[in-house]
């Protein structure tokens, strides 16, 4: 039965259009059932019916023109109960209604399915039998699993207009897809799709025929991509901030690295043909970036694919064509990698729609760097349908609108001109302090770590450093790297930034981070070696990083250590043991340095109980609310399945948050927030009103914060704390902050327009 389904699902999958889709849906189930009918009802919202899309048995003349009140017949039950109905005898049932057009008197049996789609139901699947018998469970659940697949190929064919009968007329604000915010701003252009060069999953096992052709064409076209990515680099460089710019060098460092180059001339030289020896090479590295649990990290994955497909499109010598990208492009994908995005011409990108991915995709963190409005994980989105259409992308919202009408047209270009004027407004808060009305002064810094290229963060207006993710240095290389070359990383950060504070936190891997040098399989790797416990229990790592961050800091007062993933005492008390003997081996040994400050991440509910114990032994506290919130709300922070259920705002969060800061003051330490929550303007008001001391956050955040701090007085922001306080729910509370912010005449902060 799975077999059957697989090809059901594949064949509708490939097919050119919703109604050939819905046709082999009704065909192939009928065959597939020994059944004498399979018809699909769609919902119409305009005329509130349920109308005959596609059926195999029924009169085919009556497509399109049979349609049942919502309320109606057995179908219009299934419909309103969003539950099967299996009848062995429909027509006497009380709610049976019969259609003489469609010639259904003669059938008996009767089984009906909702298609559900994120809770809404769009239609129903119905098949029927000449005999007086009742469907067996095993039919049951074959069909309830077609419809579940229908659901997903339905919504797309809606939003690109596909099944016309439906749209006719149509509300206009039901025609957008939903997605994630992945970049505050909207965009209005025209869609150009892009899609892997070549087809790397495609390639064939094949033997080598030519093991020395095979490798000299290998080595060429690594240096074609090679060459490929420094131009790219060169026309981005303008635009794009070079930290952002360093992950170029991060490919170019992975395409010359021994571990790729060498591994993929092995395995050539063991037999294989060059594409395969590629494939087989670039798969291993996928996996093992995907296994990261670091989200940027691990989206680094599909731009590892992405290289290999570019390479294996000049090993294929296709001669790449040009895409030509039109004056205002809105660049759609499944997957769109960091070169796809560097490809367009700055000035022709207005923005992004992917339909995989998160905010905390890599994608989503470069359109937040360019400025570029990005819409994340819209998996509704009909990819291969909607190249060249208008679209209307809305980064606050997650809503993209294709092809949309005209009013929604003016509205948005409306709304554009809007935001470019508070855009202007927001550059003159950027040496400005973050200081409310009432003079309570919070220090914003930045988010950082992806290489040690920092000028952009320094010109942001950034008060410091709020968290440094030392991660990637470990990523790009082939081994952990060594004290002197750490040394040398983190002395460009303080140097950068002194006498103003930088926070480095110490290497927070494992789980489903793993380093490519040092594999971890877990069954569990959220609550697995994670981070200090990772780093405890390997000294001799520990050890050089803290070294090098300390010898980093010599002739410098600036250095903030942060120790990740902290679940109970004794792991402050162990790491702080070995800092201190770090301190005195490197005194004896000549350096000289002050003692660096030390601090906690919170973000294990563990952590948050146990805050004054830990702010007894430390400098201060930084929550990590990315983390806090996933172990809180037990909702797994990648997972876009998910991810509506990921809300830092949940009343939980927010009364964690407030334990942290108390159990702070008991010692009178210094709390920050590090995660995703301290760039959000709405969050920022109650982290405010509880009196965190700074905020850490991307750069492109922190203007946006700064004029909520700058505008909110810490009185009001306690009146609003209070009162979310008080509520239930995340939604709750998000509808109060933002009804604060537009009567502070902020609503350009969270939505289109000022
Ligand atoms: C967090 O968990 O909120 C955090 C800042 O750390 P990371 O996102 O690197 O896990
Ligand atoms: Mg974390």
């Amino acid at each position: 039965m799975l077999e059957l389904l697989r090809r059901i699902v594949e064949q509708v999958n490939s097919a050119q259009d919703t109604n050939q889709a819905l046709e082999i849906i009704v065909r192939r189930v009928k065959e597939a059932m020994s059944i004498d009918v399979c018809s699909v009802y769609l919902n119409n919202p305009n005329t509130q019916q349920l109308i005959l899309m596609a059926t195999d048995g029924l009169n085919p003349d009556s497509v399109g023109k049979v349609g049942l009140a919502f309320g109606e017949g057995l179908t219009g039950l299934v419909r309103e109960r969003e539950e099967p109905i299996n009848l062995s005898d429909a027509p006497t049932h009380p709610r049976y209604r019969f259609f003489a057009e469609t010639g259904e008197g003669e059938y008996k049996s009767y089984l009906g399915v909702p298609i559900i789609h994120h809770r809404k139901v769009l239609g129903v699947l119905v098949v029927q039998r000449k005999i007086n018998q009742r469907f067996s469970e095993e039919e049951e659940t074959l069909l309830i699993t077609v419809a579940a697949q229908l659901a997903g190929a339905i919504v797309h064919a809606m939003a690109s207009g596909d099944i016309s009968i439906l749209n006719q007329a149509d509300n206009e604000d039901r025609r957008h897809l939903l997605g994630l915010p992945g970049a505050p701003g909207v965009a209005m252009g025209t869609a150009r799709v892009v899609y892997p060069l070549a087809d790397l999953d495609a390639v064939p096992d094949r033997i080598s025929e030519d093991t020395a052709g095979d490798i000299a064409q290998f080595e060429s076209a690594v240096e074609l991509v090679k060459a490929d990515v420094i131009s790219l680099t060169k026309r981005l460089s303008d635009v794009l901030p070079s930290e952002e710019l360093a992950l170029f060098d991060a490919y170019l460092l992975m395409l010359d690295s021994g571990g790729f180059r060498t591994k993929v001339v092995q395995n050539i030289e063991q037999g294989q043909w060059a594409p395969s020896a590629l494939r087989d090479v670039i798969n291993e590295h996928v996996k093992v970036f995907k296994a990261m649990e670091d989200p940027y990290l691990s989206e680094r994955s599909d731009d590892v694919r992405d290289l290999g497909q570019r390479i294996l499109a000049y090993l294929q010598q296709e001669s790449r064509q040009q895409t030509e990208y039109p004056l205002r492009t809105i660049l759609v994908g499944e997957e769109i990698t960091a070169s796809m995005l560097a490809e367009v011409p700055p000035d022709r990108l207005v923005g992004v729609v992917s339909s995989r991915g998160s905010r905390s995709s890599h994608v989503a963190i470069l359109a937040r760097a360019l400025s570029v409005p990005a819409v994340m994980g819209a998996t509704d989105l009909p990819v291969g349908r909607i190249d060249g259409r208008e679209l209307v992308a809305d980064g606050y919202t997650g809503r993209v609108y294709v092809n949309p009408s005209v009013a929604v047209r003016a509205e948005f270009k409306r709304l554009l001109k809007e935001e470019a004027e508070l855009m202007e407004g927001l550059d003159s808060l950027r040496e400005l302090p973050a200081e409310s009305p009432d003079g309570v002064r919070i220090n914003l810094y930045a988010n950082t770590g992806l290489l040690t290229d920092i000028t952009p963060t320094r010109n942001s207006g950034a008060e410091g450093i709020g968290l440094y993710r030392t991660e990637f240095p470990f990523m790009v290389r082939e081994r952990f790297p060594g004290e002197e070359e750490q040394r040398q990383i983190y002395r460009t950060v303080l140097e950068a930034f002194d006498p103003k504070p930088v926070v480095l936190r110490t290497l927070d891997v494992g789980g489903d981070k793993a380093l490519p040098y040092f594999p971890i399989s877990e069954e569990n790797p959220f609550l697995g070696w994670r981070g200090i416990r990772i780093t405890l229990d390997h000294p001799e790592i520990f050890m050089v990083q803290i070294r090098a961050m300390i010898r980093a800091s010599e002739g410098m007062e600036n250095l903030h250590m942060l120790l990740p993933m902290v679940s109970s005492v004794t792991e402050v008390d162990d790491a702080r043991k070995l800092i201190s003997r770090a301190c005195a081996e490197l005194r004896e040994e000549g350096y000289e340095f002050r003692e660096p400050k030390i601090g906690v991440m919170v973000e294990v509910p563990s952590a948050v109980y146990q805050s004054p114990n830990l702010a007894k032994r430390v400098d201060f506290l930084s929550i990590g609310t990315n983390d806090l919130t996933q172990y809180l709300l037990a909702v797994d922070r990648n997972n876009a399945r998910v991810a509506e259920l990921f809300d830092s705002l949940h009343p939980a969060v927010l009364m964690a948050l407030r334990q942290v800061v108390e159990g702070a003051a008991k010692y009178g330490k210094p709390v920050s927030v590090c995660g995703e929550m301290a760039g959000d303007p709405a969050s920022a008001i109650l982290l405010l009103g509880m009196g965190i001391d700074s905020l850490s956050m991307s750069v492109s955040s922190l203007p946006r914060v700064k004029w909520v701090i700058r505008s909110i007085s810490r009185k009001r922001a306690r009146e609003l704390l209070e009162q979310a306080l008080e509520m239930e729910d995340a939604i709750s509370i998000r509808e109060l902050l933002n009804n604060a912010l537009d009567e502070l005449g902020l609503g350009g902060l969270i939505r289109a327009g000022k």
